[in-house]
């Protein structure tokens, strides 16, 4: 009972009855004529009927599963080749609905719509695996050539079967075998595409030609059987079952580990690209952050009230690198570096060359940026030998105005280091509200070292 079946309603037949002569009317494959025979008893109405059809059912049912996981993967990786791959199982489980009992145990359907659906939805589920096949092999791992044909089979794998759905009839006496043989070149380029793959060492090749071999088996089997004449005809319908369903479990996995794979790549590349962001906003010499994140992070750190910019420069700097050479210059900066870097309050930049910059939010910043400017000479001496003169700094520090940009801010506290440093350096000029109340002095005064 497993294989095409399907009911047709007979004449009143009475205790009269003799014979019942059933004959099949342009019967368009051999097999219907060597295997057709009449059954008494309806679709599932036996012990052993009943069976065989809920181990379908329950063949169907596993393939709804993969179906849930590929949506869950999509959802993640927006790969093709998890579309293909439920088309392929959508496509075998509608096999599997159609050509068993099933679909006749519940809807009934006519033998014709059920002879044209089995041969559209066969001709889908080449494609959609060729597709499968073409998508989901690695880059690089199956011959260009090979890879380029896939979809020209899945092509005519569509073409074949809506042809032979639509005119079942027009060339009758060869049209089973030729439609049947038509399918070699397909069969030929995939199985190609498997042995190419699975020699470049594919991973993807390896599920599926596992998968694959219980169906490949029963498609050659019905190919070398429908095509020669002398050979007995079979349509292994219950093999070709578990070879679907074979197929797709095999094939699951495969997208699964190809999933972990994928996954793992993007993550890799996404953990290089942030590190090489985090370097390219990093100064190598002193750890500090550089323009380019300061820039970045500008608006984001003004919503967490940093309002406050400082600029400093290091006074005759040059000098310092004459007298003691260049190497000397870089442990001074990175010294520098450690005086300025305090609290989550304070946050430090080396803007370029040897010139910083300060980040301030909370009480008195202006203070606060004093007191790292302060902090400088004695810090910078306790970490470098040897220098003749004290390390000093001149700073320029102003507050941001409602809806100012980082570089106008940055050009009005330049304008006021440039002033500190016209007044003879080692100084702060500020343009901080509050601190100008300070001491009730102006604040040049107030802060000046
Ligand atoms: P001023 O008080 O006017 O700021 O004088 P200055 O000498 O500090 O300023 P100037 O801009 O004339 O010189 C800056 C010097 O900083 C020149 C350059 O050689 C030195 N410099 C810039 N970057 C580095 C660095 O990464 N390492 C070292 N060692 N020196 C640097
Ligand atoms: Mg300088
Ligand atoms: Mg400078």
């Amino acid at each position: 009972m497993v294989g095409g079946y399907f009911k047709a309603s007979l004449p009143e037949v009475t205790h009269a009855t003799r014979q019942i002569v059933v004959a099949i009317d342009l019967p368009s494959h051999r097999m219907t004529l060597e295997r057709a025979h009449l059954t008494s008893i309806d679709a599932g109405s036996d012990m052993e009927d009943l069976r065989l059809l809920l181990i379908v059912a329950g063949l169907a049912g596993m393939l709804l599963m993969p179906l849930l996981f590929n949506a869950a993967f999509y959802r993640i990786l927006r790969e093709p080749f998890v579309l293909w791959h439920s088309a392929l199982t959508l496509s075998l489980l509608m096999t599997i609905l159609v050509s068993s009992g099933l679909s006749v145990a519940f809807f009934d359907p006519p033998a014709m719509t059920l002879s044209w659906m089995t041969t559209l939805i066969f001709g889908i589920t080449v494609a959609s695996g060729a597709m499968f096949t073409y998508s989901f092999i690695e880059p690089g791992l199956m011959h260009p050539v090979l890879r380029r044909l896939l979809p020209y089979c899945a092509a005519w794998a569509i073409f074949l079967a809506t042809f032979h759905a639509a005119f079942p009839f027009v060339a009758r006496p060869i049209q089973s075998s030729a439609y049947t043989a038509a399918f070699a070149p397909i069969l030929a380029v995939f199985l190609f595409s498997m042995v190419d793959a699975l020699r470049r060492g594919s991973r993807a090749a390896k599920f599926q030609a596992i998968g694959y071999s219980p169906l490949v088996l029963v498609g050659l089997t019905r190919l070398v059987s429908g095509v020669i004449p002398w050979l007995h005809n079979a349509d292994a319908m219950l093999m070709f079952y578990i070879g679907c369903l074979c197929e797709v479990l095999f094939t699951t996995l495969g997208v699964a580990d190809r999933f972990v794979t994928i996954k793992r790549e993007r993550d890799r590349a996404r953990t290089e690209a942030d590190l090489l962001e985090r370097l390219s906003e990093a100064d190598p010499l002193t750890g500090l952050l550089n323009r380019r994140a300061i820039e970045r992070q500008f608006e984001q750190l003004r919503a967490e009230g940093f309002a406050t910019l400082a600029v400093i420069d290091l006074d005759h700097f040059k000098a310092i690198n004459d007298a003691n050479g260049h190497l000397v210059g870089d442990a001074v900066l990175k010294a520098v570096a450690k005086a300025l870097q305090a609290d989550l309050n304070i946050l430090a930049y080396r803007f370029g060359g040897e010139e910083f910059m300060l980040l301030l939010r909370g009480e008195d910043p202006g203070i606060q940026a004093e007191r790292r400017r302060k902090a400088i000479p004695a810090i910078v001496a306790n970490a470098v030998a040897g220098l003749q003169r004290p390390v000093t700094a001149s700073m320029g520090v102003a507050e941001l105005r409602d809806d100012e940009s980082f570089a106008s801010l940055y050009e009005r506290a330049d304008k006021l280091l440039y002033e500190a440093k016209s007044a003879g350096r080692n100084q702060t000029r500020s343009a901080i509200r509050s601190m100008e109340t300070q001491g009730g002095l102006p604040n040049e005064c107030a802060l000046v070292a």
